[in-house]
């Protein structure tokens, strides 16, 4: 039985990886960050448990790796997925805004990995999946912070690939284009019609859609695939 921590598990996209994990027969520690009775209701459902994880406190994430390993004594996977946005020109977002993205989105990554990865390396297995973006490879008008934290994360995977491959373990990047959850919850009806006019599959994404992929990664059946990002956009990224 494999066992994984799946970061901002209460969200949109962290509850349908931690839904989809569960249904490949892993056993998922869904972490939080502000919404404790959001992740104990999913771990119940799933047969998991829930950890506290503020990804932007490094002390905090190494309590939640070891209290995973306590429990289930092993950490086969780990999906690096909270994040957050903030949109707004450029020179009006300040000091604070810049850190508080920066430390979700790219420091957050670093925590989770770090921590994660001793356990991996004396099994001589893992698999890291991480989430970044279209914006992380395309860059986005009003989501400077944004672009430049999530392609940090595609530089990150891909040198975790090459420094923890011998390691027999494997990192990996998912880069959603537009997918229905609360991240979108500032944009009207009229945005939205417009992203998913200027997706060439014609509509949003769906939370489950992103899952399916990260699923892929963690699966024996993607074994010799490494420092790759896959796109689940419905075309947006091309
Ligand atoms: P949601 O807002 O639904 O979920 C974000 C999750 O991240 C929440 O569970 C939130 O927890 C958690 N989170 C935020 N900050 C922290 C923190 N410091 N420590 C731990 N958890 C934290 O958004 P999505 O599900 O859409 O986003 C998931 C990932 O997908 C993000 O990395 C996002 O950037 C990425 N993504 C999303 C896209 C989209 O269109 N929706 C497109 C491309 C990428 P809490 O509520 O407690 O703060």
């Amino acid at each position: 039985m494999k066992t994984a921590l799946v970061t901002g598990g209460t969200g949109g996209i962290g509850a349908a990886v931690c839904r989809r994990l569960a249904a490949d027969g892993v056993t998922v520690a869904v972490g939080f960050r502000a919404h404790r009775a959001e992740a104990e209701a999913l771990a119940r459902e799933i047969g998991g448990a829930a950890v506290l994880c503020d990804v932007t406190d490094p002390a905090g994430v190494q309590k939640a790796i070891d209290n995973v390993l306590e429990k289930f004594c092993q950490l086969d996977i780990l999906v690096c997925n909270a994040g957050v946005a903030w949109q707004g020109l450029l020179q009006e977002m300040d000091d604070g805004a810049w850190r508080g993205l920066m430390a979700a989105d790219l420091d957050g990554v670093f925590h989770c990995c770090r921590a994660a990865l001793p356990a991996m390396i004396r099994a001589k297995s893992g698999k890291i999946v991480t989430i970044s973006s279209v914006w992380g490879t395309r860059g986005a008008s009003c989501e400077a912070a944004y672009s430049a934290a999530k392609a940090g994360v595609v530089g990150l995977t891909k040198a975790l690939a090459k420094e923890v491959g011998p390691s027999g373990i494997t990192a990996n990047c998912v880069a959603p284009g537009v997918i229905r959850t609360q991240m979108l919850q500032h944009l009207g009806p009229q945005d939205l019609q417009e992203l998913a006019e200027a997706t060439p599959l014609g509509r949003l994404g769906a939370p489950e859609e992103v899952a399916e992929a990260v699923a892929f990664f963690c699966s024996d059946a993607a074994g010799f695939i490494t420092g790759q990002v896959l796109g689940v956009d419905g075309g947006f990224g091309v």
